[in-house]
């Protein structure tokens, strides 16, 4: 034992070693470069201009490639092809006086050409391996290129579905974001974080912070929070993100405690840099510089100023830094100290990233054909899209279908490619996804007959319609009147056996600027499966949808519903994978549905209050509504299975556990259904008695098994103390002595439940 310790010692003294030689070689050649740099080149560093070629209407930069040859550009972002890509960067290395290669950005979100479900789909997932891969992928196709840094992960955490960005995320909760976090830096940056390969690339954890809580869902709005909320609510999964190494950090559009994000030096240095130890450098969101002036704070100048003493090192299309600070610097605003360190982070990363000894290492054009969109990336992208649908209702066993019959698909959603792929798809070829009709067809083989009728727009409103499939995201408005486009799909109806309405919310519904008032079907679309339930025939919703939706008429109504978020390019296979029950559905919610608008913000993890709600129904004098319930339509967590789950009570080794020790709570999960599938077994703990509020439960533990059917398999999670800890009035982080629920389940709300105490 101890020569295996001494072992061990001897190789992390070693690698520790290793390491600080490679950044003292890695300080001495940038404190070098420096040397040699004039401030307006260091300035340079800090610009990160866009062609506007992806993004337009926000106002671009001009003259780029004159600047590149100046030394006034340290990357780029949005640009696709490795071709184009190549070009620029040759001109900065071969046009440019210092020759500093640059970097370029991609908001690589959910995949690249091969899509993934959008993050809030892959949460649903609930597999760490699965996000992981996803990333790698993405990392893979997205460096063949010509792509060094993506701008993900998004980690706001998010309980207003209003918000259109909830997509965007991984949900509600801390814990699981903070899984998804890390699994996805590792996916993008490599294991070691060593970008050895030319397949990782730089991560860009995005929206520090807290952008998730803007007022009343509406996108870029007001934040405001207490520190108690940040700390132990919100902040656990950027952080998570940091210590496993991200290489960079986006600032949020919101303000915190008035001060915008991207001036706010207790945001970017004091929390950032000093507790948590940030080494990477930190970035602009869109004109987030720019913005400032428009939440008051200054002209231009002054506010790109602020961003920078605050910890703001590049700043993204605004062009504050590079047309302010050499005059900045002239008049001891700013300090040229201030500058370099800026510039020194920049650099860093393309260091650590090996541009500077090889420029083109993301340029290799032979990886691009053979790397992205291949066969081996859609087939996982394939079956990590049916991992993340959630199936909501399956009332008699409506699913899974049998692929012997005639089957009528029917809404707006049935019949495009460019909706399958959901928000943030820069890279996506959109006429590439097999539609959810071709998906059924291909899966169900020549037995089954498919037919296909639009039955009705996206929406009445033909602007919100407009607005909700921008970006190639066309679904072609029909300009039958709504009683035709019924009457037509009702006499296709007539011919099936069964109906997959295919029906919910257009890609771009959701994610940036997407915020609704309304978050259910659009009713146009829910006037058109009513007609379809009136037929008496069986019917499936099949819905898309970039947030939790309000869902409570078609719960009531609607024997089977399949939640298949925007699943990717291959989610229309996906699809007939899992209604045709090849594949057994086994996605849990990450974000709580709300049975009304009224409800939000809800979530499971809240505090209990001084007059908690009866079960009951409404109670006076109680914290609860007169006219709704205050729990949601489905939990955090939930999501059912074409098998069933039974768990056994829960054993713990011990009730009682010291501030040092450890315990371990196990429970005996069976497979008590037909078929074979898979459970996500969900660990919740709530601390009974503490010096401030604490939640009614918070996740502390998953594990996602598969089980045949009439299988049973033990699962354990380990309690110590370190998963107890949460922040005090004073902001320590300390696990208090106590009683603590532990409760394990098949979602937030369906738990068995047993006492311990720390001691
Ligand atoms: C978004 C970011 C994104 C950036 C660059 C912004 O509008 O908020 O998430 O990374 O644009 O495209």
């Amino acid at each position: 034992m101890k020569k295996i310790l001494t072992t061990v010692f001897i190789i992390t003294a070693m690698s520790l070693q290793a390491q600080q030689s490679k950044d003292t070689k890695m300080q001495s050649f940038i404190t070098n470069l420096m040397n040699k740099m004039t401030l307006e080149e260091k300035i340079g560093q800090l610009n990160l201009p866009s062609e506007g070629d992806i993004i337009t209407g926000l106002g671009k930069n001009s003259n780029i490639s004159g600047k590149i040859k100046k030394g006034q550009v340290g990357g780029m972002f949005n640009i696709k092809g490795v071709d184009k890509i190549k070009e620029i960067q040759r001109i900065a290395v071969e046009e440019s006086r210092m020759k500093i290669p640059m970097l370029f950005g991609m908001d690589v979100i959910h995949g690249y050409e091969t899509v993934f479900p959008i993050p809030l789909g892959l949460a649903a997932s609930w597999n760490l391996k699965a996000i992981e891969e996803s990333a790698h992928i993405a990392a893979t196709e997205a460096s063949a290129d010509g792509i060094n840094w993506t701008f993900s992960p998004m980690v706001d955490i998010a309980r207003d579905p209003r918000w259109g960005r909830v997509s965007e995320g991984s949900g509600e909760d801390p814990f699981l974001g903070g899984q998804i976090a890390k699994a996805m830096i590792r996916g993008y940056q490599g294991k070691d974080n060593s970008f050895s390969s030319n397949t990782n690339i730089l991560a860009c954890v995005k929206h520090f912070a807290l952008y998730g809580a803007a007022e009343a869902g509406r996108d870029y709005n007001t934040v405001d929070m207490s520190r108690v909320r940040m700390y132990n609510e919100y902040l656990y999964p950027y952080q998570a993100a940091v210590d496993a190494g991200a290489g960079s950090i986006m600032a949020s559009f919101n303000v915190i405690d008035g001060i915008p994000s991207h001036a706010n030096k207790w945001l970017l240095t004091d929390l950032l840099r000093d507790q948590w130890k940030f080494e990477g450098f930190t970035v602009a969101d869109y004109g987030g510089v720019g913005e400032i002036v428009n939440h008051g704070l200054g002209d231009i100048k002054t506010v790109s100023e602020m961003a920078l003493k605050a910890g703001l090192d590049m700043d993204m299309v605004s062009e504050g830094f590079i047309s302010s600070f050499t005059k900045s610097v002239a008049e001891g605003k700013i300090t040229q100290a201030q500058v370099d360190t800026a510039c020194r982070r920049v650099l860093e990363a393309k260091y650590k990233l090996g541009l500077f000894a090889n420029p083109y290492k993301y340029c290799d054009a032979s990886r691009a054909k053979k790397d992205i969109y291949n066969k081996e990336h859609r087939a996982i992208a394939r079956k990590t899209a049916a991992e993340s649908f959630v199936l909501l209702k399956n009332t008699n066993n409506t699913l899974p279908l049998s692929k012997k019959q005639t089957i009528a698909v029917i809404g707006p959603l049935a019949n495009t490619r460019s909706n399958m792929v959901g928000t943030w798809s820069v890279a996506a070829k959109l006429d590439k996804p097999a539609t959810v009709v071709e998906g059924l067809q291909a899966v169900a083989g020549k037995n089954a007959t498919i037919l296909y009728a639009k039955g009705s727009n996206l929406t009445d409103d033909a602007v919100l319609e407009k607005n909700s499939t921008i970006f190639g995201r066309e679904l072609g408005r029909d300009s039958r009147s709504e009683e035709e486009l019924i009457a037509e799909a009702l006499k296709i109806a007539a011919q099936a056996d069964v109906i997959v309405a295919t029906m919910g919310e257009a890609s771009e519904m959701s994610g940036e600027s997407s915020s609704r008032t309304d978050i259910g079907i659009p009713t146009v679309q829910q006037r058109l499966l009513k007609e379809l339930l009136k037929t008496g025939k069986p019917v499936v919703l099949v819905l898309f949808a970039g947030r939790p939706m309000t869902l409570v008429w078609e719960d009531q109504n609607v024997p089977a519903i399949l939640n298949v978020w925007f699943g990717g390019s291959e989610a229309g296979y996906a699809i007939g994978d899992v209604l045709f029950g090849d594949v057994n559905p086994s996605g849990k919610l990450a974000s709580t549905f709300p049975r009304s608008i009224g409800q939000i913000p809800l979530y499971y993890n809240h505090l209990n209050t001084g007059r908690p709600a009866s079960d009951k129904g409404f109670e006076k004098f109680r914290s609860n509504y007169m006219d709704e319930k205050n729990a949601p339509l489905y939990p955090f967590g939930y999501g059912l299975s074409y098998t069933t789950f039974t768990y056994s009570d829960i054993s713990l080794s011990s009730a009682t556990m010291n501030a040092d020790g450890e315990i371990n709570a196990s429970v005996r999960v069976t497979n008590s259904g037909n078929v074979a599938g898979a459970e996500v077994v969900q660990l919740y703990i709530r601390d009974l008695v503490g010096s401030i509020s604490r939640p009614v439960k918070e996740l502390k533990g998953f594990e996602k098994i598969q089980l045949k059917a009439g299988e049973s398999k033990t699962v354990t999670f380990k309690i110590t103390a370190d998963l107890l800890k949460f922040y005090n009035s004073e902001l320590q982080h300390l696990a208090e002595p106590g009683d603590f629920d532990l409760m394990i389940g098949s979602s937030s709300q369906d738990v068995k439940t047993t006492r311990f105490t720390l001691k």
